[in-house]
């Protein structure tokens, strides 16, 4: 039974799960507190394909009274007369999140989140409804806001509130409403949340500075963002963390997924809709060849483009080499390049003085951390003129005539141009899932007021529950075998040290099978 399963599955040790108040997340984010798509959840990704309409209605949510077809008025959206179109929206997310699918399979009759009351606040997807969809159905109560003021699909909640959800969202609020959309989600009379759903750490903080007592009933916190994790080991090297947190940004299937095999897909498209421009043939050079940059060169090489890397570590820059990338220092291939790539988490990567000798037409882009790693303000002077041209694209024009053409003002590329893989984020939507299971069903004592990262075995579910999708034949140990390996036949398969390879390095194009190189994270063996 699902309930037997899920006993198997989170009968864990996680003692050596526990991280410790002093490693700090891999990854730090900053996050200024006025929003935007480039700085609010840098590190957590939603589709950023809303086909909600930026409709003549002017008129604030806020000030509208609305019910959904049962006559349930708690909520506050756009439009509920979207909600067939968001249903579509859901229904086909639903087709490439194969296990939150699953998992809703797996509940019927058993409601692992019977009598959870989870607020949550994260980007509000056709993604992120399969997951209410879903957590409702494993027993839960749902009452949800928007991490970002941006990324609402309208249509998607205007669905989730004429399904009964207590949604306060809608695509383009202020910062009032944003924190007004928080409150609504916590400040209700006769209901209280017992878990927490984050991104970005922008709920729990709210929760700690206006209602600190609601954590007398709280079971724990789910947080999925870089920032948000930072926060909370702040918050816990601070001793002010009252409940357990689970760190799901740093499980290695969110990681693995979301950095190389969604950049991998996300890089030529951002390309693409934002410049036509082809592939084949092209000069471009990646700035950073650590998952991202693994990701994107693969693609791009794939396509025919000559790719050129730059590193600061030669651990990654031998694998760049042994991939059959030429490894560069940038001043040697600024002049000719027609595309640069910067994916190294780092600031001032591209710098104006780059940017000067940059021939005409180069495209500029980034893919790493938030809006650090080109310095676009040096462009911002009186001699440089800004032509915008479409969404998200701006020529920046010399004197001479030279222009470069700058995307995404040197936001991440994929999340202000593209949409993110359904796929990758179905994985991401699991591990919350089994997240929020795992801290609602612990047993007292098992986790302590302290942040975790996901047991392994988690990890190995959560995959294993994406592994049908390909019609994937998982191979078992035999009792002999398990015996030999000193393993579990149920897992966990690796140690917590273990660095999953990158064994998809490819070449369709040239078609010709590269050996799989190696996870360049050592930091990772810490965390995992
Ligand atoms: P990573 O640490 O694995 O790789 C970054 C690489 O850049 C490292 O190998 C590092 O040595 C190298 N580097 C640092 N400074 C450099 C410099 N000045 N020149 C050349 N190389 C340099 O990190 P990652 O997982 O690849 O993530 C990179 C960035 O992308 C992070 O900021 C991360 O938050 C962001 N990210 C973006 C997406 C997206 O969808 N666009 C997804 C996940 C992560």
């Amino acid at each position: 039974s699902y309930i037997s399963k899920k006993k198997k599955l989170f009968q864990i040790q996680f003692a050596d799960q526990k991280q410790e108040f002093n490693k700090r997340p891999s990854k730090i984010g900053r996050r200024s507190l006025s929003r935007s798509i480039s700085q609010s959840s840098t590190d957590s990704y939603s589709s950023a394909a809303s086909y909600t309409d930026s409709s003549d209605d002017e008129t604030s949510p806020r000030d509208k009274q609305q019910k959904n077809s049962k006559g349930n008025g708690d909520f506050c959206i756009k439009n509920i007369k979207q909600a067939d179109f968001g249903r579509r929206e859901i229904e086909i997310a639903e087709q490439e999140m194969p296990a939150l699918m699953a998992l809703r399979k797996r509940a019927q009759g058993e409601k692992p989140l019977a009598g959870a009351k989870v607020v949550g606040c994260t980007h509000i997807t056709a993604q992120t409804a399969v997951l209410m969809e879903t957590l409702s159905a494993l027993g839960a109560q749902c009452r949800w806001a928007a991490c970002n003021i941006y990324s609402t699909q309208n249509e998607v909640a205007a669905a989730l509130a004429e399904g009964g959800f207590s949604v306060f969202a809608w695509k383009g609020e202020s910062e009032d409403d944003f924190w007004w959309c928080i409150d609504r989600c916590v400040n209700v009379e006769g209901w209280q949340p017992n878990m927490i759903l984050d991104d970005g750490g922008d709920l729990t903080h709210w929760i700690y500075k206006k209602y600190p007592n609601m954590f007398k009933k709280i079971k724990g916190i789910v947080e999925e963002s870089v920032t948000g994790v930072h926060r909370l080991y702040q918050l816990s090297k601070a001793g002010k963390l009252c409940v357990p947190a689970m760190n799901v940004n740093d499980s290695v299937t969110k990681q693995k997924f979301d950095n190389l095999y969604c950049c991998r897909e996300s890089i030529l498209d951002g390309l693409k809709r934002t410049t036509d421009v082809m592939f084949g043939g092209k000069q471009v050079v990646v700035c950073g060849y650590g998952e991202v940059g693994k990701g994107c060169c693969a693609a791009l090489k794939a396509m025919g483009s000559i790719v050129y890397v730059t590193e600061i570590d030669p651990i990654c820059a031998l694998q760049a080499c042994m991939d059959g990338f030429r490894l560069v220092k940038l001043n040697e291939v600024i002049r000719q390049v027609d595309i640069v790539i910067t994916c190294t988490g780092n600031k001032n990567v591209v710098v104006r003085e780059y940017l000067d000798r940059m021939k005409n037409g180069c495209i500029v882009c980034n893919m790493g951390h938030s809006n650090t790693e080109i310095d676009v303000a040096s462009l911002r002077t009186p001699e440089l003129t800004w032509e915008r041209v479409r969404s998200q694209v701006d020529h920046v024009i010399w004197p001479d005539g030279k222009r470069i053409v700058l995307l995404a003002e040197g936001r991440l590329l994929n999340l202000s141009c593209s949409t993110v893989p359904t796929f990758v984020l179905s994985i991401t939507a699991t591990t919350q899932a089994l997240a929020l299971i795992e801290l609602y069903n612990a047993p007292e004592g098992r986790y302590k007021q302290d942040v975790y990262l996901l047991p392994k075995k988690m990890d190995e579910y959560v995959a294993s529950l994406h592994l049908p999708t390909f019609d994937a034949h998982l191979t078992e140990l035999s009792d002999e075998q398990a015996k030999y390996l000193g393993l579990n036949k149920n897992g966990p398969f690796k140690p917590n040290y273990y660095r999953y390879g990158n064994a998809f390095l490819f070449s369709s194009y040239f078609d010709r099978p590269v050996g799989g190189s190696r996870d360049n994270r050592v930091k990772k063996e810490t965390n995992i």
